[in-house]
């Protein structure tokens, strides 16, 4: 089925966010321009404001039965008003373009002083600060000196914990590249291991610092991928702040202004095939709906151009015809992508306080770290997030996620004896598994920072890509705005 004027004005008004919005126009006209975004993500939801905001027809195609895409705040099942992100989490005070939506919408916000950091607690792990540890079963609560130590490690190995010591190898890493920038090119064919081996790490301490890795694993990421963030975050700031309500609250305000600026989104519209010429797009999306056609109908909508925000871990499921171009394609094809699943459980943080363990542990059990992500010192209740990534995220997302929630309390208790019956609730999420993500974020493998990089961003035809994959200088959620502020920018001196 095609859609047209006809169509728009006949669908129940139900499918378009901008009625539940409180904003009943549906489209009255078909300008010839009409712009396509695919993806309410932040990325998707910044160019909606901006092209509408300049006067284009622009109509969103999502997925998900909700804007924000890997931000997401969740509130239940917890009590006491504590919530969680389940993706984007710790907002930097560098983030010009994240704040000043914030600022322009009304939207509160909040630095989180460094005593309380809860929600900023994985920047303070990545340095191993106020971290407590598990090693082989023993728990050492925060700044504990680890004499002997559990594992076969001397010197700075023995005296920091893992993503302390990674961080060590990190800035002598940065300060080489910032000296001479084509060392990043060299450095691009290793693995981060191999980087490390080359500085005589140990390989106890290797394997020991991949269990932290925000990468699949030590022996796949390129040495440039953590030296990239690096410099991405120095970017963000030295402080945390926190949108009041939870991250949510904005991507919900960048949809209604979007709405009230006469966007229309179509929502639980999965996209499966783009066909494109030199100057217009159609784009073939799956209504899970059931509002259009019945359940799955194939919906077709043209616009002279689309901007996709969609992660190429999803996109290399959607058919392009014609085909991509070969290096596109092989970006799209090949980009990797970290695998995250958390699990959270909300209890009593009595005795974790009682215990000094700080804002988060580092352990060796198949949990691997555990933050406190909401509540504070003297609170009756908090919520501790299990977060795995790459290997440890691969096992447990082959199991259900109930049986995953019983597998972790299982090992959350055997990790931590004194939260036995301690728990009152849990949920869990894993972002390999989720099918609008495949995955949590971008990095790159070895030799990809110098053969898939260059490719991101390139635009085909009228199809301009966004999206946090595609950033180059500002991390996560900031990064997303970053290129949705370049992707504005080409749709404005390209002449439509
Ligand atoms: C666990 C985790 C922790 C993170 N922590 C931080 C952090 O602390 N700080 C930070 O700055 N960033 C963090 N990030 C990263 C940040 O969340 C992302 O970089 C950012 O939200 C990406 O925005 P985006 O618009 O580029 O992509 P997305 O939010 O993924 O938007 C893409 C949209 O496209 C939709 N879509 C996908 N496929 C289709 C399809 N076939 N048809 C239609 N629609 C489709 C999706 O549903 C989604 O809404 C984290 C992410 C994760 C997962």
């Amino acid at each position: 089925m095609n859609i047209n004027r006809r169509h728009f004005l006949a669908l129940p008004g139900g499918l378009f966010l901008a009625n539940t919005l409180g904003c009943s126009s549906l489209i009255t006209a078909q300008p010839p321009k009409r712009i396509i975004v695919a993806g309410a993500g932040i990325a998707g939801l910044s160019v909606a404001c901006e092209l509408s905001r300049l006067g284009y027809e622009v109509v969103v195609i999502e997925g998900r039965d909700r804007v924000g895409g890997r931000i997401c705040t969740l509130k239940e099942p917890f009590t006491d008003d504590q919530y969680v992100e389940l993706g984007g989490e710790l907002i930097g005070d560098g983030y010009k373009r994240l704040l000043g939506y914030a600022h322009k919408l009304n939207v509160g916000f909040e630095e989180v002083p460094a005593e309380t950091l809860t929600g900023g607690n994985l920047a303070a792990s990545r340095e191993g600060i106020n971290t407590a540890a598990i090693f082989k079963q023993k728990l050492y609560p925060v700044n504990s000196i680890m004499a002997p130590h559990p594992y076969p490690l001397t010197g700075d190995e023995a005296k920091l914990l893992p993503p302390a010591l990674l961080s060590k190898y990190l800035r002598q890493m940065l300060q080489e590249v910032t000296a001479n920038p084509s060392r990043m090119r060299e450095l691009d064919p290793l693995s981060l291991a191999d980087a490390l081996r080359q500085f005589g790490v140990s390989e106890t301490a290797i394997s020991l610092m991949n269990i932290s890795l925000n990468y699949n694993s030590i022996e796949t990421v390129s040495a440039v991928s953590p030296l990239l963030d690096a410099q991405r975050r120095a970017s963000a700031g030295t402080k945390v702040c926190r949108i009041t309500g939870g991250n949510t609250e904005l991507v919900t305000a960048m949809a209604r202004q979007a709405a009230k600026q006469g966007v229309k989104f179509i929502l639980q519209a999965n996209i499966r095939k783009i066909s494109y010429t030199s100057n217009a797009v159609k784009i073939s999306f799956r209504d899970n709906s059931g509002r259009i056609n019945g359940i799955n109908a194939i919906v077709t909508i043209e616009a002279a151009k689309l901007v996709c925000t969609i992660p190429f871990s999803v996109l290399r499921e959607v058919e392009f015809s014609p085909p991509l171009p070969p290096a596109k394609m092989k970006a799209v094809n090949e980009l990797a992508y970290t695998s995250i699943t958390k699990i959270y459980f909300q209890g009593s943080r009595v005795e974790w306080d009682r215990r000094n363990l700080g804002s988060s542990i580092w352990t060796d059990t198949p949990l691997e770290r555990i933050f406190t992500a909401a509540g504070k010192r003297g609170d009756a209740r908090g919520i501790f997030t299990a977060w795995m990534d790459g290997e440890g995220s691969n096992i447990a997302d082959k199991m259900s996620d109930e049986k995953r929630q019983r597998w972790a309390k299982n090992e959350f208790e055997k990790a931590l004896p004194f939260m036995q019956g301690a728990i009152v609730s849990t949920h869990t999420k894993s972002w390999a598994n989720d099918e609008f993500a495949c995955g949590a974020y971008a990095h790159f493998t070895r030799g990809q920072f110098t053969t898939l990089q260059p490719m991101l961003k390139t635009v085909v035809g009228p199809i301009h890509f966004a999206g946090e994959h595609t950033a180059e200088k500002s991390p996560g959620m900031e990064g997303a705005l970053e290129s949705a502020e370049r992707v504005v920018a080409e749709v404005l001196t390209a002449s439509l």
